[in-house]
């Protein structure tokens, strides 16, 4: 690994996705560090309002509106005389591997995430990665991407920054698993009855983290912890059986590494994302962070559960996907986030997500070892295939209901 961490005074922090849920609480970490942390770039898609607010409070050098059309018409009279307004996913791309920026914080949602991560990662950056979507969809060759550049990919998901920390407990060699925790979600005691009718606002309402909404419904039907497991057979250079899931409610112990004498080193703290962040930014240093900071002086307990497949069955496809890798995470993420977007739209139930996805999976031109393009081309079949038989289904479910009346 290069160390970008240089002797440079402040470090020059591009944050993609900076009005999102991980970007605020970038902002936060850097405005906490005391001039440790430059904000160089700041990049928003929709609610340009709030990226023109962050651009007067922390006066970038750049801003990109990545939706050109929106930027368009947006009122920019207000932005500040040293910024300059950048546009489209070229703008993300060349603030990304721009030469003055030292951190790449990337924290856009979905797919749209990989092209200024990639763009990163080319260019041989600290890439602190938030957007776990990139490894789900190309990690193949994501990874190899860095090692070919230097680029330093350091985890921000607080599981995978748990398990980056616990790693420095012992050799690689000598690791036995890994094992993610996992909140549960708000469903966590539903029945497989009661997930039938369960409503998008009450999927938004996790019990233990603020976060953007897709990951919030990735959290409540697990399909954030298939994710994640992908993720981590990326990161820590796994196989599948070395990685576990646990339910673990408190959302205080953020993952655990066993080692082959059975030893388990855990790593925790509050959730609390400006922690993982920080240390993604900071690394080897660590300072003092504005995240909440666990209270031991209180009681609290810690519980611990294996994990229903059969009621969260879309932690059987993270595994499946992890295994079979090629085409297969970029399907599962495209499917899942056109799922997860029609569910919030009151279009579809919160088990058909899993349905969506399981049906794409079993229906794509399975190939083992593609290249980007491809990717991004099955990305897009399959977003258009997921609306196809979602309407089909929709459709039939109408037609049921008409001959039953
Ligand atoms: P969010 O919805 O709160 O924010 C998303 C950001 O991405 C916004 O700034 C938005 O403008 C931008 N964006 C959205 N669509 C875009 C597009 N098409 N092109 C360019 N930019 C676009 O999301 P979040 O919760 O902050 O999550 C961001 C990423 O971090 C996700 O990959 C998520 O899985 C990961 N993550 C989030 C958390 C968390 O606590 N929120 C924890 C771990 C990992
Ligand atoms: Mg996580």
């Amino acid at each position: 690994m290069r160390s970008s961490s240089s002797s440079k005074s402040s470090q020059n922090v591009v944050v993609l996705g900076a009005t999102g849920s991980i970007g605020c609480s970038t902002l936060d970490v850097i405005r906490a560090s005391k001039g440790a942390f430059t904000p160089f770039a700041l990049t928003a898609h929709g609610r340009l309002d709030d990226l023109l607010k962050a651009a007067i409070e922390y006066q970038p050098q750049y801003i990109v509106a990545s939706d050109e059309a929106a930027a368009a018409e947006f009122d920019w009279s207000d932005l500040p005389e040293k910024t300059t307004l950048l546009t489209g996913t070229k703008g993300l791309q060349e603030v990304a591997a721009h030469s003055e920026a030292d951190i790449i914080v990337s924290a856009i949602v979905g797919r749209a995430g990989l092209e200024g991560t990639f763009a990163a990662i080319a260019a041989g950056k600290r890439v602190a990665l938030a957007n776990k979507e990139t490894l789900v969809v190309a990690g193949h060759l994501a990874t190899k991407m860095a090692e070919e550049s230097g680029a330093e990919i350091l985890p921000v998901d607080s599981e995978h920054s748990a398990i980056f920390q616990a790693l420095m407990a012992g050799r690689e060699t000598d690791v036995r698993k890994v094992i993610l925790t996992a909140s549960g979600g708000p469903f966590r005691k539903f029945t497989q009855k009661q997930l039938l009718e369960v409503t998008a606002d009450e999927a938004l309402d996790h019990p233990t983290w603020k976060m953007g909404p897709k990951i919030t419904v990735d959290s409540a039907t697990m399909m954030n912890k298939a994710l994640e497991l992908i993720e981590a057979k990326w990161l820590f250079d796994l196989t599948v059986d070395q990685i576990d899931v646990v339910v673990h409610p408190q959302s205080i112990v953020h993952s655990i590494v066993e080692f082959v004498d059975g030893s388990m080193v855990a790593q925790m703290s509050p959730p609390d994302m400006r922690m993982p962040i920080q240390l993604a930014m900071t690394y080897p240093e660590r300072t003092e962070c504005p995240a909440k900071q666990l209270d031991l002086s209180s009681a609290f307990s810690l519980e611990f559960e294996p994990p229903d497949y059969e009621r969260f069955p879309a932690l059987k496809l993270g595994k499946e996907v992890a295994e079979r890798g090629g085409t297969c995470g970029a399907v599962l993420n495209a499917a899942n986030e056109v799922a997860v977007q029609q569910f919030l739209e009151g279009k579809i139930r919160f088990v058909d997500i899993y349905r969506v996805c399981r049906h794409l999976l079993d229906e794509h031109p399975f190939e083992s070892n593609p290249e980007l393009t491809r990717l991004l081309e099955l990305d897009a079949w399959a977003r258009e295939e997921s609306i196809k038989w979602i309407t089909c289904c929709l459709r039939q479910a109408k037609d049921q209901a008409c001959s039953n009346t």
